[in-house]
């Protein structure tokens, strides 16, 4: 038997020394209100926008204080209000079906494949009576865009893209959040760039960056962005958009743009993790790895294994094991919310949606993070302890051991 691992799942890098000098001159300026810059400055949050919108090729970027924020935002910048019905993931992160009801709309969830995308077929027999598609890559899965970009545009429904966690990630060349209509993003602490809290939203549509702008706070000064559409953009919205406060910060922002500069480079690390534990598991018995189409470019900041047709008790055992050895693994089956982890069930503000398909595939999904603080020879260990463990349990399954904890 290997050892045990000691490290932190939870734990990110620390802020790039580039980024810690950029915060500490905001602090010394106390400029930190994005319109509140001296004569000829130009805020950090401007400049941010202006990158990241270079960066995804999008003719906007609005920064935002939330990847949650920027969802709703989208939304009601593509005129979603109450009783709209919203397609989206049925497996996805809480804010997502969360930004939908605090528009008064509803979701109404699409099943999962066992590649842990969207459902075309459930997506197709949805379409109708739907105002939007809130399209979640969700644990940075991206489905075929193509495919799936053709069917939504037959059908006259706008795609907003939560790109949570595929930022840096693009299908067939094309970066993620650039299919649909917007692409909104996260830099929240556990997402590929750390503010602490943040977001992003992207697109080329004037109407939507407009009213989104109007709508995250901007006033009447607008103006001052460098990656907002055009004057007229404005005129048409400005006195109809309300301001639904939520600004991003120049604090936040100085912190993200060094980040921004790096994250090319981020993205191949995670990706060199996440291709050393896809081979460390390769060929395990009663695992089954998710696989990776070629058109996918990914940025694998977490890991994803399906443990398929696994009575919850051996699951639980197997996770319990795993805990023992510090291999701390997330489990998309528990039949209650536990930490970041909730299910379409227990979003209960959405009415109960039938969904046996992702029913079925989360009762076997493990997830965990892969952290840059981790190096190959962490992600190696964690490996062989998954592989011990998993074996362990299976060896003991309806045992004494699975039957004492049943007991429990
Ligand atoms: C984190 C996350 C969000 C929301 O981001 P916040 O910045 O935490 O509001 C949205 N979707 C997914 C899939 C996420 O993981």
């Amino acid at each position: 038997m290997t050892g045990n691992f000691t490290g932190s799942f939870t734990q990110q890098e620390p802020i790039p020394e580039a980024g810690i000098e950029a915060a500490l001159n905001v602090l010394r300026h106390g400029r930190l209100h994005r319109y509140n810059t001296a004569p000829g400055e130009i805020a950090e949050t401007a400049l941010l926008e202006e990158e990241f919108a270079r960066f995804t090729g999008a003719k906007y970027c609005l920064a935002v204080a939330s990847g949650g924020y920027a969802l709703g935002a989208a939304l009601r910048a593509i005129g979603i209000g109450p009783g709209d019905h919203v397609l989206t993931n049925a497996f996805t992160l809480a804010p997502v079906p969360g930004a939908i009801a605090a528009l008064g709309a509803s979701p109404v969830f699409v099943e999962t494949t066992e590649d842990l995308t969207i459902d075309m077929a459930d997506l197709q027999a949805k379409l109708a009576g739907a105002r939007a598609l809130l399209l979640s890559h969700m644990r940075g899965h991206i489905c075929d865009m193509d495919r799936l970009m053709a069917i939504c545009d037959a059908a006259g429904v706008p795609v907003i893209e939560d790109c949570a966690h595929t930022m840096g990630a693009a299908w067939r060349g094309t970066p993620s959040g650039r299919h649909g209509i917007a692409g909104c993003y996260s830099t929240q602490t556990y997402k590929h760039m750390n503010s602490g809290e943040g977001g992003l939203i992207v697109s080329d549509d004037p109407d939507l960056m407009a009213r989104a702008v109007i709508l995250s706070g901007s006033y009447m000064l607008y103006g001052r962005h460098r990656a907002a559409p055009p004057a007229e953009a404005f005129d048409r919205v400005r006195l109809v958009t309300p301001n639904v406060s939520g600004r991003m910060d120049n604090l936040r922002a100085a912190i993200l743009r060094p980040q921004l500069a790096d994250l090319a480079a981020q993205c191949a690390r995670w990706n060199a993790l996440y291709a050393t534990m896809e081979a460390a598991l390769t060929g395990t018995d009663g695992l089954r790895l998710i696989p990776r189409p070629a058109e996918e470019s990914h940025v694998a900041s977490s890991f994803q294994f399906l443990l398929p047709g696994w009575p919850p008790q051996r699951v639980q055992t197997f996770l319990a094991r795993a805990a023992q050895r510090g291999v701390e693994l997330k489990w998309f089956g528990h039949p209650e919310p536990t930490g970041f982890t909730s299910r379409h069930d227990s979003w209960r503000y959405a009415g109960a949606q039938h969904l046996p398909q992702t029913d079925r595939i989360l009762a076997g999904l493990i997830d965990m993070r892969l952290p840059l603080t981790f190096t190959p020879a962490d992600v190696q260990l964690i490996a062989a302890i998954i592989r011990e463990e998993l074996a362990a349990t299976a060896a003991g399954a309806n045992g004494p051991h699975e039957t004492a904890l049943a007991a429990d």
